[in-house]
């Protein structure tokens, strides 16, 4: 098969106008799951945000060894996806209507093909297939928006706060979700706030404060790390 997806990111400033929110930043998500903590405000979004193209950078960013385009359209052909926050799934269409839109680029065949395989997937969204997206619960939603996503068959996913707003059932659900996407094969780069959860499905993670990273490691460490237990777990 292809080469898996490692993302290298070296030197990475952007933000808003003349506003900075992150500077200089380093980080890579190598194959695997790879999670980047951090509060409210902290430039997660952000970061997401300019390796998709949304808003402009400064800085490396390499895939497998080749800088990843400046235009959003151009990264989906490179074969990054983004799952934004809020999912942006058009409401007044079905699942399988979202799906088929996650898969516009793709000949006809081969959409039908990933959208079977979508369900094979997410067997909950074929029982939902008709159902209306913007009926559907929270975490069903999230999971249509991550099936849309995967439509393209990205090497690199993106995840923004998957499990934000979620019931603690849900939010395992989308986790785990997120597991077993990196086990088959596409690297994943996921931003969370539910700390102790995403370290506990994640290989290696970032932490990541006012635009800078504070701490990194495998997630097992960081899971025990200082940094995290007080800030983040609360210390015992
Ligand atoms: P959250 O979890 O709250 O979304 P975050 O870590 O994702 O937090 P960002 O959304 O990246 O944080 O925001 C980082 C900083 O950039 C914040 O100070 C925020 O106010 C600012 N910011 C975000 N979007 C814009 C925008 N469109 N214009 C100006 N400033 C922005």
């Amino acid at each position: 098969g292809a080469p898996r997806a490692h993302l290298k990111i070296d030197g990475l400033s952007a933000g808003y106008g003349a506003f900075l929110v992150l500077r200089n930043l380093t980080l890579e998500a190598r194959p695997g799951l790879t999670v980047v903590l951090g509060p409210n405000g902290a430039g997660k979004t952000t970061l997401l945000k300019a390796l998709n193209g949304l808003i402009p950078r400064q800085g490396a960013v390499l895939l497998n060894g080749e800088e990843l385009p400046e235009k959003t359209h151009e990264t989906v052909q490179s074969g990054v996806a983004l799952v934004a926050e809020g999912r942006q799934l058009f409401p007044q269409m079905t699942v399988t209507e979202n799906l088929e839109l996650g898969g516009w680029l793709v000949p006809k065949a081969e959409r039908a093909r990933r959208i079977e395989q979508a369900f094979n997937d997410f067997p909950k969204l074929r029982e939902r297939a008709s159902q209306l997206a913007g009926t559907m619960s929270g975490g069903e939603q999230q999971m249509v928006a991550v099936a849309r996503a995967m439509m393209s068959a990205p090497r690199l996913l993106m995840l923004d706060e998957p499990s934000l707003g979620l019931a603690p059932k849900m939010v395992d659900e989308l986790l785990g979700i997120a597991r077993r996407i990196a086990d088959a094969g596409t690297t994943v780069l996921m931003v969370e706030q539910n700390v102790k959860k995403a370290l506990a499905v994640a290989d290696r993670g970032y932490v990541l404060e006012r635009g800078a990273i504070v701490a990194s490691g495998p997630a097992a460490l960081l899971a025990r790390s200082t940094v995290i237990r007080e800030a983040y777990l609360g210390a015992d």
